[in-house]
Order: C-alpha cells, then structure tokens, then sequence
C-alpha cells in the first residue's frame, strides 16, 4: 500500500513533531486540532525547529519552505477522512481517543490505516471499537520527535500485515528504526525505562543517595546521557507516574508499584520542567535539587 497523505489528530508536542518529519519526508500532511491556538503554536514550533534545521545545514531552504507548503491545518476532524493515514496523537486520554475515532470513521476510506501515537492505552481495546481492527496500530513516536530514532510499531491482536508493512515503510522513508512491539502495557521502551526511573525515586526515598549522587551515578558509572531523575523531570512526572499505574494495573505485579515519593511530587504539582519544578527547581538561571 502506498501511503502519500497522512492526517494528525491533536497539534500538541508529539504531534508538532510527527507533521515535522513526515513533511520533510515528502509526506502532504493534514493536521487536526480542536484548538485553533495549539495549530497556529505548532506551525510557529515547526518553523522554528526546520529553521534550527537550515542554520545547522542539515536541510536547505528551499527543503524547510516545501516541507512547510506540505502541512495544512484544520480545526475540522473530518477534513482527515481522504488520508492514507491516520495518526492520532491527541491527549492521553482513552474516552478523548474513542472519541475521535468515532467521529472519524464514517468520513474515512476504505483503505485508511488508524494508528495511535498513545503511550500506555490498549491498542486492541482502541482497535476493538472502529470498523477496521486489522487496519489498526501503535504509531509511537518518541520526544523530541525530529531528534530521536526511534518509533516503535505496536501490533494489536487483529492488525493484518499488510498495515503493519505500510507503516514500517512509512518509518523507513523517516529515516527512522522501528522497534516492533506487541500490544501489552507500555511496550518495550517505557517498560523498561519507567521501572529504572521508578527505582531511582526510590533509591532517593530511602535515602540511599540524594538526587545529585543518584543522578551522577548513572551518567559516569552508567554512561547515561541523563540521570534518571533529571530525565524524569524531562518527560514530566505526571506522565511517569500514570505510566507507572498502567504497568502496575495492566501486569497486576507489585514490582511495578509506583514511589510514593512519586506520587508526593505529583500531589505537590511539582511536575518536573513543565511546572518549573520537580526533582530539581528550575526558577533560576541552574537547576537546585530539591532533595
Ligand atoms: P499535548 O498535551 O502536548 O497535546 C495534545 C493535543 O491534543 C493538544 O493540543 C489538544 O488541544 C489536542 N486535543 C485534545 N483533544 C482533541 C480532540 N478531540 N481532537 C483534536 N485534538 C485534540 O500531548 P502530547 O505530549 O503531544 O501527547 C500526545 C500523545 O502522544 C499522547 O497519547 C501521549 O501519550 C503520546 N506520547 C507522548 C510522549 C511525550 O513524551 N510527551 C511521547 C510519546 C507518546
């Protein structure tokens, strides 16, 4: 299947992101958002970060104003309906994705691929309520979308193999790696990733090391680019805590029982970078530890 136009639902970071490379792929990009203000804040990021691309010449001006001349903005959902393919990245939130999908099903093609770019939502339950479960898949995309290499591709129970081929080509023409996953919670990279950042907040709790040597530790014993609590603070802790919940819920495992000190941080609204505080406060000119 040759997939030419491809329709993003939500404009929020992810999304800015996914319209970002698939444009500069050569992809006609239609891109959804319920809010007029977060499509005209995505054009404004996705100049911006094409422009940072032709500073550093890795892209030439004239690849940034075709890559921009590919994305059209709409407010209306099914204006999507004539795509290739579907992305939605809107918030994580399971009734705002059947939501979508509800309303976008009877505008569709018969050959659309309805994928979702959801961090932790089942992908066979998503699957299970449209018309087209075998046309259906995980599309996950990691932040900062241009930056990172990877997107996993996550079949559900009933994808066939000719949509997951289509979007593993998609990836491909990325220039990206796909990791292949199956549907259960978190998949393989926030499986793995969130147990360690929730370790490292207990590790922190008992009072085993306190941020800064928990977060050194890792980088020069580990050679991990970022320590695991500023890292945390990077995706946000809302974000790790609810990813915390779904391994915890979805595998009925105690080993994945969230910190409590976790929890504490999210209770305070002490969210990481996004709040200007979390694991180390960000007020100032260099982020303190707050423990
Ligand atoms: P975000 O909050 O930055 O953006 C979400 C956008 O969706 C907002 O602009 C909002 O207006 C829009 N939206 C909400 N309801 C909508 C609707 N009914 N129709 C159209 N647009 C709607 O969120 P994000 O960080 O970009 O995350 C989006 C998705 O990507 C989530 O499923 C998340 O789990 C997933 N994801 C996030 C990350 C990350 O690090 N942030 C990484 C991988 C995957």
């Amino acid at each position: 299947m040759d997939i030419q136009t491809v329709g993003i639902v939500g404009a929020g970071q992810m999304g800015n992101g996914i319209a970002h490379v698939m444009s500069l792929a050569g992809y006609d990009v239609m891109l959804n958002d319920i809010s007029g203000d977060a499509l005209a804040a995505a054009m404004a990021t996705i100049d911006r970060n094409l422009e940072r691309q032709v500073s550093r010449e890795k892209i030439s001006a004239e690849e940034k104003s075709d890559a921009v001349g590919r994305i059209k903005t709409t407010q209306k959902l099914t204006d999507l309906g004539q795509t290739d393919l579907v992305i939605e990245a809107a918030t994580e939130r399971e009734t705002v994705k059947q939501a979508i999908f509800e309303d976008l099903l009877p505008h569709l093609q018969p050959h659309t691929i309805l994928t979702s770019n959801t961090s932790s939502i089942s992908i066979t339950r998503l699957a299970s309520r449209t018309d087209r479960p075998e046309k259906f898949m995980g599309f996950h995309f990691m932040n900062p979308v241009p930056v990172m290499q990877l997107v996993e591709l996550i079949r559900g129970i009933a994808t066939d193999a000719e949509t997951f081929d289509a979007c593993a080509a998609v990836v491909e023409k990325l220039g990206k790696t796909a990791a292949t996953a199956e549907d259960f919670p978190a998949f393989i990279v926030n499986r793995i990733l969130m147990p360690m950042i929730n370790e490292a907040v207990y590790t922190l709790y008992e009072g085993v090391g306190s941020v800064k040597s928990i977060d050194s530790s890792m980088k020069l014993g580990a050679n991990h680019p970022m320590g695991p609590l500023e890292l945390a603070d990077f995706i946000g802790l809302d974000t790790c805590l609810a990813i915390m919940n779904v391994l915890h819920d979805g595998l009925a495992d105690t080993k994945y029982r969230p910190c409590p000190l976790l929890t504490k941080y999210v209770e305070a609204g002490w969210l990481g970078r996004k709040s200007q505080r979390g694991f180390y406060d960000y007020r100032g000119d260099t982020p303190v530890p707050t423990r």
